[in-house]
């Protein structure tokens, strides 16, 4: 065909920003620099929303969460070299969480490549053990199908992480306009899988596998069920709900699964969860691997004659699990499937049921101990009486409920239990990794997914440090986003080694553990023009609290915990 020399030119910059804007991406988390700046300038001017951080580290983090809240990829955008290995901390986590992200990095002139180029690395090959998918644009038309290959790879069965590598040459090559159209125009655009029609096949089981599922939920004496970030992820909360009432089976939420069902749900066992975990004899699970969170479903925590029936997107996760039954496919899909077979063949468990007197007496003794310790004002602060006046606060904010986004190892495991979620996908934590330091990125993902909420981060002092500068980012952008710091002075609690414990030239140095006491993250938070406030006391802590849910904008809560509350490694000592 005859080339069109009065048309547009696409530089590879613009060619990629709208292959994103084509699929549909709304927007991307990065750190710009050379070659790829133009790229962030390119999207934005094709409707997507670009925030840029200081670190990528952070963006990443923000990405990953991005893509668990939409349900479509969360996108990173970094530069070669360094850039690149910031940015794995998010893929990795992403991967980990089996949330779908992709990274895109820029890399180095690919004449060059070899030489020792300005940032050079290869970015292929560092990435591997975190994607699903990699892949090199080594030609700008090149640059449509891999974005499009990369996109759809992060999100097709298990989410995951994919990479799109993008050599400074090719982002500088151009193209007419008449060229990149029909390019452009074979990038499919991602759906969530919960937006597709309700019953796709792929995503189903047979009936003879839900019938066997069926029979043994209603032969179990001891039955539970159980779910996770996947069934969240994957929306499955009309169908839970649908499930766990018509059957009356009790139910426990991994942390982030709480919220599928509101945690007051008169069937929630958390209160009970050792109960329900060593007594349970069959036991659905869905979208939640069997992995340390879960004591791998095996004895002691888990009885030994458990009977495990999962559901989950993933072939190779249930293959590995071995449960006695395994229903691969979509949590959303094939829990609907469960309870309609079960409402063509009702079944339920009476209120009187043994095994749920037991659980609920279980609970309510637990619940009523936690109220009685609540009950006690403690100043200087523990971690529960500020815990309490929060989760009141965030309470009074009704629906939509805010997010909350939690880490920290006293702050994060205390807060579990006091902290109350009613509503799906409203936490974020530090998930299957324990990963700390995902606070900021988390929360500044949440704010621009769900500009409808109000996020509220509430970390320990050390998981802030990771990523403090970013509340330049909140106020940059003006983010609805509280940040409420739980100020203990450091790692786990202040400085409490004993004296004699340490030896040698360096032993007036502070602990390892220990940060500066009393710091003023309040007054970093000013610096950049949002607002701080510093709480030793619970009025201070309900009028900074009122002050900022109210105000909807990016505020700092530097509370003041007592050095010596909480303890090492939060409830995992034994592992440090
Ligand atoms: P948690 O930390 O809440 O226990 P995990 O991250 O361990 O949850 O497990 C989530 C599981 O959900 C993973 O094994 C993943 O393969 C699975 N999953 C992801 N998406 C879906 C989906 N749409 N349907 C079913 N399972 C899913």
């Amino acid at each position: 065909a005859q080339e069109d020399r009065t048309s547009r030119l696409y530089d590879g910059n613009l060619l990629a920003a709208k292959a994103f804007a084509r699929a549909g991406v709304a927007h991307m988390f990065g750190v710009v620099g050379i070659p790829v700046t133009y790229l962030a300038t390119s999207a934005m001017k094709e409707g997507i929303r670009f925030i840029a951080f200081h670190n990528e580290q952070s963006a990443g983090y923000a990405a990953s969460a991005a893509g668990y809240l939409t349900g479509k990829p969360g996108i990173l955008l970094t530069v070669s070299g360094p850039g690149a290995v910031h940015g794995l901390a998010g893929l990795s986590n992403g991967m980990i969480n089996t949330w779908p992200i992709v990274m895109v990095s820029g890399s180095s002139v690919q004449a060059d490549v070899g030489k020792g180029d300005f940032q050079e690395l290869d970015q292929l090959e560092i990435v591997k053990p975190f994607v699903k998918y990699a892949g090199k644009a080594k030609s700008i038309r090149e640059i449509p199908t891999v974005i499009s290959e990369a996109l759809s790879a992060s999100i097709s069965g298990r989410p995951g992480g994919s990479y799109v590598d993008i050599p400074s040459d090719v982002l500088h090559e151009t193209i007419h306009e008449g060229e990149a159209e029909p390019l452009l125009a074979a990038v499919k655009e991602i759906v969530p899988s919960w937006s597709v029609g309700s019953n796709p096949g792929e995503l189903k089981v047979s009936e003879n596998k839900v019938s066997e599922a069926v029979s043994m939920l209603r032969q179990a004496e001891k039955p539970l069920i159980v779910f996770g970030k996947g069934a969240a992820y994957a929306h499955a909360e009309a169908a839970i709900k649908r499930l766990v009432e018509s059957t009356n089976i009790p139910f426990l939420a991994t942390p982030m699964g709480k919220g599928i069902l509101p945690d007051s749900h008169p069937l929630s066992t958390t209160a009970a969860r050792s109960t329900a975990i060593g007594e349970s004899d069959v036991v659905l699970v869905v979208g939640a691997r069997l992995n340390w969170l879960l004591h791998f479903g095996e004895p002691p925590r888990w009885s030994k004659s458990v009977k495990f029936i999962l559901v989950d997107i993933s072939k190779d996760e249930i293959e590995f699990r071995k449960p006695a039954l395994g229903l691969i496919g979509d949590a959303r899909v094939v829990v609907q499937q469960i309870a309609n077979a079960v409402k063509d063949d009702p079944f339920t468990l009476g209120d009187e049921h043994p095994w749920l007197q037991k659980l609920k007496k279980k609970s309510s003794d637990n619940i009523q101990k936690m109220a009685n310790s609540l009950a006690k004002v403690v100043v200087p602060f523990n971690f529960l009486t500020p815990l309490r006046i929060i989760r009141d606060a965030i309470a009074a904010e009704g629906s939509p409920a805010p997010i909350l986004v939690s880490e920290g190892a006293n702050t994060m495991d205390i807060g579990r239990s006091v902290l109350e979620q009613t509503e799906p996908r409203t936490r974020l934590d530090a998930g299957t990794w324990g990963t700390m330091g995902v606070g900021l990125g988390y929360a500044i993902a949440a704010s621009v997914t769900s500009p409808e909420r109000l996020v509220v981060a509430v970390e320990g002092d050390s998981g802030f440090g990771f990523s403090g500068m970013e509340v330049e980012t909140l106020v940059r952008y003006n983010l609805p986003v509280v940040i409420i710091i739980f100020n203990n002075g450091g790692v786990y609690g202040g400085d409490r080694r004993p004296a004699e414990d340490i030896v040698g030239p360096h032993k007036n140095d502070p602990a390892p553990t220990s940060f500066v006491p009393g710091a003023r993250y309040d007054i970093l938070m000013e610096a950049f023009g949002g607002k701080g406030y510093l709480a030793g006391t619970p009025e201070e802590l309900q009028s900074a609290l009122r002050d900022s849910f109210s105000a909807r904008k990016p505020a700092v809560i530097n509370v003041t915990i007592d050095p010596y509350a909480g303890s090492e490694s939060g409830r995992m000592g034994h592992r440090n």
